[in-house]
């Protein structure tokens, strides 16, 4: 262990303990000294491992499991209950609006694209965006591009000042954001982002994905329009997510997908007696065949649990952590850590970096093998970001929330810093 990364760690607070317990925190994996060590998890912005609490509660769903919305059944009825309510929880987690619709969805990706198409016309999006907030935007429809890139600037004050040129230039419908960075953890502000959309008339879509499990989000008071997220980055497990916003772009638009359950009633004459397939209003629109019963189920308890443990000490227990990481990486030689505003005053729980004269790739290899740490390398599916930041062969990610540990970042630290003094 070199030196000075032990004595800044020695240096540092006292032990950090993790604010919640999640599934899998005693996982034990195999290293090239041929033993196994304790798995430190620093890759939660790419999916969080569930909380036990929700585990728990999943379980006891899975134990009273029957077929959903058309069964007569008790237990179907029971598990029909706990869909529907799963919305509600859902939409007091994140503050909606109570004419809000909250589809389910399978993630944040497919969240998005249900909000391409649903939305009426032209969209402004940023350059740094994940591609699952950019790339949907950008493919035609109906022959037209309605995608407008607008490239973020040096400042979040600059960039702002570039989307509210562009508004003001052409009208738009949509001004669709990330709350938080995927690369950075850089947090934009936006309630100043949602009045510059409503100022030029346009409404404005959050991409969710990575702040909601780590600061507190409120579609009322931010002024959100249409918020979206997925169950696997807040603790829930895969296959869930959730769009959320007002009810009127999603009445208006064709079933997002056609089938069984988005139909009020079906008349396939075609003639002038008939009305022809009648669709649902609401969510039931767009969630045609059997919904995902327990990924709805999974969210709305990863937000119930959210809820309890309280944004304010999820923030500060963050804050603590990524202080005693950005100290430490600031002592060893050779970290760069990645920043796309040299003005952001809040990060979630994301550090990116590179470290001089060695591959992302062979540094997350180098963490996983030797020491038994699961960092994320690569673009992050932000690829014009990455380019931007003068890093097109990638960087490596550290990223942490409520299980994460004080131990967890010292064993990064000491790691990184036996690599770059070349004594591993
Ligand atoms: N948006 C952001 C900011 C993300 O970080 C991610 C995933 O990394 C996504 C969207 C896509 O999420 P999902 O893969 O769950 O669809």
């Amino acid at each position: 262990t070199p030196a000075v990364v032990s004595a800044a760690i020695a240096d540092r607070a006292p032990f950090i303990p993790a604010l919640a317990p999640v599934v899998g925190a005693d996982a034990q994996v195999p290293v090239a000294a041929g033993h196994r060590v304790g798995y430190a998890n620093l890759d939660y912005a790419a999916s969080a491992p569930a909380l036990a609490s929700v585990a728990a509660q999943v379980a006891g769903a899975l134990g009273e499991y029957a077929s959903v919305h058309r069964g007569a059944g008790h237990l179907s009825q029971v598990t029909t209950r706990r869909y529907e309510a799963a919305r509600e929880t859902v939409r007091g987690f994140v503050r909606g609006r109570v004419d809000d619709s909250v589809v389910f969805t399978r993630n944040t990706t497919d969240a998005i694209n249900l909000a391409v198409h649903i939305t009426p016309g032209d969209v402004v999006v940023l350059d740094i965006e994940h591609h699952a907030n950019l790339l949907p935007w950008c493919a035609p429809k109906d022959g037209r591009n309605r995608a407008r890139v607008v490239t973020a600037r040096a400042t979040i004050e600059d960039t702002l000042v570039a989307i509210e040129a562009e508004l003001a230039s052409e009208p738009a419908s949509l001004l669709a954001v990330t709350a938080a960075s995927n690369v950075t953890g850089e947090v934009l502000p936006i309630s100043r982002l949602a009045s510059i959309a409503h100022r030029h008339g346009a409404r404005i879509l959050v991409d969710a994905a990575q702040l909601v499990a780590h600061r507190p989000i409120s579609i009322v008071s931010h002024g959100i329009d249409y918020l979206a997220f997925s169950g696997h980055k807040a603790y829930a497990p895969f296959g869930a997510g959730v769009l959320i916003g007002r009810s009127d772009w999603f009445d208006a638009a064709d079933p997002y997908l056609a089938g069984g359950g988005a139909t009020a009633d079906v008349d396939l004459r075609g003639d002038e007696n008939s009305a022809g397939t009648t669709w649902h209003t609401g969510a039931a629109r767009h969630e045609a065949g059997s919904p995902n019963v327990l990924g709805a189920v999974s969210i709305a308890e990863a937000c119930a649990a959210l809820a309890e443990l309280g944004p304010e000490a999820i923030g500060l227990h963050e804050l603590e952590l990524g202080e005693r990481l950005d100290a430490g990486l600031a002592r060893i030689d050779g970290v760069r850590p990645l920043q796309i505003f040299t003005d952001s005053t809040d990060r979630v729980g994301i550090a990116g970096f590179t470290i001089d004269g060695f591959a992302p790739r062979a540094v997350a290899e180098y963490l996983s093998s030797e020491h038994g740490i699961g960092v994320r390398d690569g673009k992050f599916c932000a690829h014009p970001l990455l380019k931007r930041l003068g890093h097109p062969e990638g960087a490596v990610r550290a990223s942490f929330g409520a299980g994460t540990t004080s131990d967890d970042v010292d064993r990064l630290l000491n790691a990184l810093g036996a690599l770059s003094a070349g004594t591993t």
